[in-house]
């Protein structure tokens, strides 16, 4: 082999490369991210929304020992604990030996995914068919919604308080449910309308059904025999009425399980991996932490989709009143602890797609398969609402990752006046805690089918456990 010239030398020290994970990971640490992966998705499939992802993370967390605690118990060192708010967001942390003054760290993601909500009168028929009409949640592509198969998940609370889990389409032997679209035929009008108006809000009709109630072998004498059979069909498997859905937390979401993708499988397709593929690393490596020094919070939180807002959401003032309660219970002052505690927030970037180049400025996207995406700021055009970590505070992080061979790499979302998006970051900064936003990057994020690598999510992981040891 021949010697190494000066200049490339030179370029070794001075000029920073990309690597990708298939240069960094040796077959065991490949093997574990597959096997992480499996695990992964498992979670996945069991957490659609964001109470689906409560009920799994606290099954989770009781099996490694972990109780509840509420707002005034007392907590111990060495003690393990969740807060469940509502069954709609959670707080799981485990106290640490070091004095509490010294700070908290905090992996920060959300479980909260976009789908199509139910209006609260959401039943209606339309000549021959049964419908629910939807308000869809957070931001989606409409037009990626008509023809996919759908299920029916959330619940309805009943006139006497009783709250009952609606859940079909998941199961095998259960029917889905369906958004119809135009056939081609007769579409040349509409696929002249820009992409973003062809479908409208009011489009995104699910179909229920398509027969009335029959009586004596006949369609019954009735104005809506059509939205009565629904109606009826539903009272019999939940006792629902028809004022219920204005109690009630329905959502429509893609159905069916998270599949591999390619022929290598390094690929991983599912619904909500924005953001449960950063919740899943966080709740794990909380779980799977080998030290006890610090005391760790994972921040499972709701509302991220839409704005933060409400009370499951992370502009609640709840996480800074858990770290004053913690520090309290210890003999410390919140104030102080907060001041010097770090906080992950972990949420996903946009992976580079080679489809669309245009929209990505390359030397500062988030590659696929590269390890876990560090965003120094988020926000957009002008760095407009966003939380910018400072260099002191992403230095300390860097120095973590590298002492712990973490695959890592930083980027922004998109090229600068395309658009871009904002995290919780900021609402966890604003209470006087360092912040820096870090996750997976995902190919088609906010559709109904998104696509990670197992090797980022397993550097995600990886990620973690370095910041929280
Ligand atoms: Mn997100
Ligand atoms: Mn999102």
């Amino acid at each position: 082999m021949s010697e190494k010239t000066k200049a490339q030398l030179l370029a070794e020290e001075l000029l920073y490369k990309k690597q990708s994970a298939f240069e960094t990971m040796n077959e065991e640490e490949m093997a574990n991210a597959y096997k992480y992966a499996d695990e992964y998705a498992e979670y996945l499939y069991n957490s659609k929304t964001e109470r689906e992802a409560v009920a799994t993370s606290i099954k989770f967390l009781e099996e490694k020992g972990y109780i509840e605690y509420k707002l005034g118990d007392n907590v111990v060192v060495g003690g393990k604990y969740y807060l469940n708010n509502r069954d709609k967001a959670l707080f799981a942390f485990s106290v640490g030996t070091e004095n509490i003054n010294e700070g908290v760290r905090i992996c920060a993601a959300h479980i909260d995914s976009p789908r199509l909500d139910m209006k609260p009168h959401p039943l209606f028929e339309n000549d021959g068919f049964g419908y629910l009409k939807t308000h869809y949640y957070g931001g989606i592509r409409k037009y990626q919604w008509p023809t996919l198969p759908l299920a029916l998940h959330g619940v309805v609370t009943k006139k006497n308080g009783e709250t009952v889990e609606v859940n079909i389409g998941e199961d095998a032997g259960d029917p889905i449910f369906v958004v119809t679209d135009l056939l081609p035929h007769l579409a040349r009008e509409q696929s002249k309308t820009p992409l973003g108006q062809a479908f409208g809000g009011e489009c995104l009709n699910i179909v229920i059904g398509a027969s009335p109630l029959m009586e004596d072998g006949k369609p019954c004498e009735c104005d809506s025999k059509i939205k009565l059979h629904m109606m009826k069909l539903l009272n019999e498997k939940y006792g629902i009425i028809e004022r219920d859905f204005v109690t009630a937390e329905l959502c429509a979401v893609p159905a069916g399980k998270p599949m591999d993708i390619g022929l290598d499988r390094v690929l991983l397709g599912g619904y909500g991996h924005d953001d449960k593929v950063c919740a899943y690393p966080a709740l794990t490596a909380l779980t799977d932490k080998t030290t006890d020094t610090h005391t760790v919070i994972c921040v499972l939180a709701d509302k991220e989709e839409t704005g933060s807002d409400g009370v499951s959401g992370m502009q609640c003032t709840l996480l800074a009143e858990l770290i004053d309660e913690i520090a309290k219970a210890l003999g410390g002052n919140g104030n102080v602890c907060r001041s010097r505690s770090m906080c992950l927030s972990a949420d996903v970037n946009a992976g580079y797609d080679p489809n669309y180049p245009e929209v990505f400025e390359k030397n500062n996207a988030a590659i696929v398969n590269c390890g876990v995406v560090m965003t120094k700021y988020t926000g957009s055009g002008g760095k407009y609402s966003t939380n910018d970590a400072g260099a002191e505070f992403v230095g300390k992080i860097r120095d973590m990752f590298e002492e712990d061979n973490v695959l890592w790499q930083s980027a922004e979302m998109g090229k600068i006046d395309i658009g871009g998006g904002g995290t919780v970051a900021k609402y966890v900064a604003n209470h006087n805690i360092d912040t820096v936003d870090l996750g997976v990057p995902v190919l088609s994020m906010h559709a109904p089918f998104e696509v990670i690598s197992k090797l980022d999510l397993y550097e995600t992981y990886k990620a973690f456990l370095s910041f929280c040891k």
